[in-house]
Order: C-alpha cells, then sequence, then structure tokens
C-alpha cells in the first residue's frame, strides 16, 4: 500500500491545525503548530494566505479528514462512495466508517500513541479481535467486537507501556477498556461528539461530489 513519506509535521502545518500525527511530541511545545515561527504554511509564500475560494475552503476540509486517518485519495474515496450509498448524512456516515478502522480503535484506547503507530501495531499481528489475528489496518469493527492482544510478552510490554504513559487515561463510552489485561470492547457505535477532527463534513462530500 502507498504511502506519505513527507514530514508529518508539514501536513499540520499546511492544514493550519495539529493532525496529532507523531504521538507523544504532538503534546509538547516541540509541536510545530505551537512553535508560531513554524505554525504558516510550509513553502517558501506559506506566510501569504490569502482569501480562499470555495473550492479551496472544500479542498482543505477534505484533506484534513484524509490526512487525520492518514489515508491515500483512493482509499479516502472509496470510504466517501460507500458512506453516499447509504441513507442518512453522508458527512457524518462517513466520519463514523472512518473511525471504526481498526488502526483509528487501537489509538482512541491508547494501545498506540498515534494512528501510524497503531497501524504498525496491526501490522505486526499483535491484535486479534475475536480471538482472531487481525492485520489489517482498516478493518472495521462492530458492536460486541472483543479486541485482545497476541498471547505474547512483547505485545502485552508495549501496549502497557503505552497506557502507563497516561495513567488517568478514559477510553470514549463507546469503548469499554479494561487496561489491566489489556483488552477492549465495542460496546457502541461512535456518534459525531466522539469524533474530535474540527471539520465541516459536509464540504467534503461537496468536494467530493464534483
Ligand atoms: Fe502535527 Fe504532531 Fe507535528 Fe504537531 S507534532 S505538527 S500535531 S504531527
Amino acid at each position: 500500500m502507498g504511502r506519505y513519506l513527507e514530514s508529518s509535521c508539514k501536513l499540520c502545518r499546511r492544514e493550519g491545525m495539529k493532525l496529532m500525527l507523531k504521538g507523544a511530541k504532538c503534546e509538547t511545545a516541540k509541536c510545530a503548530i505551537e512553535r508560531r515561527e513554524k505554525s504558516m504554511a510550509p513553502g517558501q509564500h506559506g506566510w501569504r494566505r490569502g482569501k480562499s475560494s470555495e473550492y479551496a475552503v472544500r479542498l482543505r476540509e477534505k484533506q484534513k479528514v484524509k490526512r487525520y486517518y492518514g489515508m491515500l485519495n483512493s482509499q479516502f474515496m472509496r470510504y466517501v462512495a460507500e458512506a453516499a450509498s447509504k441513507p442518512g448524512n453522508t458527512g457524518e456516515l462517513l466520519l463514523v466508517l472512518l473511525e471504526r478502522r481498526l488502526d483509528n480503535v487501537v489509538y482512541k484506547l491508547n494501545w498506540a500513541p498515534s494512528r501510524k503507530a497503531a497501524r504498525q501495531v496491526i501490522a505486526h499481528g499483535h491484535v486479534h479481535v475475536n480471538g482472531r489475528k487481525v492485520d489489517i489496518a482498516d478493518f472495521r469493527v462492530d458492536i460486541g467486537d472483543k479486541l485482545t492482544l497476541k498471547k505474547a510478552e512483547k505485545s502485552t510490554k508495549r501496549v502497557k507501556e503505552q497506557l502507563a504513559t497516561n495513567p488517568n487515561f478514559q477510553a470514549q463510552s463507546w469503548l469499554q477498556l479494561n487496561a489491566d489485561k489489556p483488552e477492549a470492547t465495542i460496546v457502541a457505535m461512535p456518534t459525531r461528539d466522539d469524533i474530535q477532527i474540527p471539520v465541516e463534513e459536509q464540504l467534503v462530500i461537496e468536494f467530493c461530489s464534483k
């Protein structure tokens, strides 16, 4: 599968917001968005932010969501098409489908410091769903699914170390986390309130429908 090779911070600077792509560094003063001089868009003329056209505003909203979940365009467009084929608010349906990706769930359980790191944990076969190894990052979780770790010291050690970085961590209400084992159950579908990215999803759909 293709992947971005550019600096993650550059993507945040382009979108003018924290996309939380680098784990612990994103919470520190080293974050490029926190450092004022670097928070401008990348490139020689990054400081020249004029009035954006309607097209540019919609494009940026789409790029924000795509980059937040760490996806390439073709993959992202498949999610848009699926959301559009279902009855209901397409923008919200799109975000819920993205939120149900296994890499996002592993990140939201604080089993990995970022979605990128979560994809690595999954690809290395550390995560099991309903007792079976799942090494596909875009596997879609459903209500009742139980996430456990491979029965190997390396798997549990890595996740427990990550959980120890935030002893007060509370998983969102659609995820039931047992941090001692560690294991988790999907107890509900995520709602729009659980999806923290500040984005106007309707503009994403408008951009993708053209
Ligand atoms: Fe984005 Fe994290 Fe880099 Fe900050 S540190 S710019 S949030 S990837």
